[in-house]
């Protein structure tokens, strides 16, 4: 089953794709929230009586009449995963590591599908990262990795935006992993009955059409069951958090000369069973910061 967060005509909800239309669970799931997190929040149970819901009668909104959103807008937790790919840690130069290299992204860099990927004033160094997703579904702690299955609702797609230079000045990634727009989530979060095996995908990030990123899930150091076991052993995981997986070769910054994101330039990362998640690259207005 394909999830959505959509907007049309002023009002949000939570919807299931199916082809190129959508049920939506407000009408056609007597009390189900509007938000995909409140939705996450009841269970298993809410996942499947939205199953039943949509192979009722309900009436189906054409998918270009609505605007997709990242299926959660703000995740309570963004975790994502450097080096987790064998090709990635040798364009970069780095060891191969023995546990994951886990870092956050904030949960206030997350767009959705469509919408800018903002180069901002302060660097000119702005990557992208094409990477599997897992969506948390159970409040868990201390999960097995044979039970890891159980609690992921399903799989989405995250581009990692990176800002190198931030990135690396200091020995903490968070600097340069989540600037504002940095985190583009979607376009739908597919549950697991959808995706026998995570680590059986074939992953494409392009720029402008062109190739720069093609990988299987196969290839990660760290599957995402291993990704499981571990990040829980010390954070309790609720709905709606994100685990992001970690990237292939072929960023940008591994180039020679590296290629950075140019504003004009649309990045799509291509996820089988999933789907594409596009956005375009776009100049931040130097004078943007807002309040105190
Ligand atoms: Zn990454």
């Amino acid at each position: 089953m394909k999830l959505a967060t959509f907007a049309r005509e002023g009002r949000r909800s939570i919807g299931i794709v199916t082809d190129d239309a959508l049920v939506d669970l407000a009408d056609a799931m007597p009390g189900c929230p509007p938000d995909m997190l409140a939705f996450l929040e009841r269970g298993p149970e809410a996942i499947a009586l939205a199953r039943q819901a949509a192979h009722r009668d309900a009436t189906r909104i054409p998918i270009a009449d609505v605007t997709i959103e990242a299926p959660i807008r703000r995740p309570p937790k963004i975790l994502a995963v450097g080096l987790n790919y064998a090709d990635h840690i040798r364009e970069t130069g780095a060891a191969r590591p023995s546990v994951p290299v886990i870092f956050n992204k904030q949960s206030t860099a997350v767009v959705g599908p469509g919408r800018p990927i903002l180069i901002p004033p302060e660097s000119l160094c702005v990557d992208y990262e094409g990477e599997l997703a897992m969506v948390i579904g159970v409040r868990c702690r201390r999960v097995p990795r044979e039970r890891a299955r159980e609690v992921v609702a399903g799989v989405t797609i995250c581009n990692d935006v990176s800002v190198r230079d931030w990135q690396k000045r200091t020995p903490t990634m968070t600097m340069g992993k989540s600037w504002d727009s940095h985190c583009p989530l979607g376009p739908y979060l597919v549950t697991l009955d959808e995706i026998p095996d995570p680590q059986a995908l074939s992953l494409v990030t392009r720029v402008n059409g062109e190739m720069r990123q093609h990988a299987s899930t196969a290839e990660m150091v760290f599957d995402c069951w291993e990704l499981i076991a571990h990040i829980s052993t010390a954070f309790t995981l609720e709905p709606g958090d994100v685990i992001s997986t970690g990237t292939p070769a072929g960023v940008g910054m591994a180039m020679s000369p590296p290629r950075w994101l140019q504003p004009g330039d649309v990045v799509s990362i291509e996820l089988e069973r999933i789907g594409e998640l596009a956005n375009p690259v776009v100049a931040e207005a130097p004078i943007s910061g807002e309040g105190p």
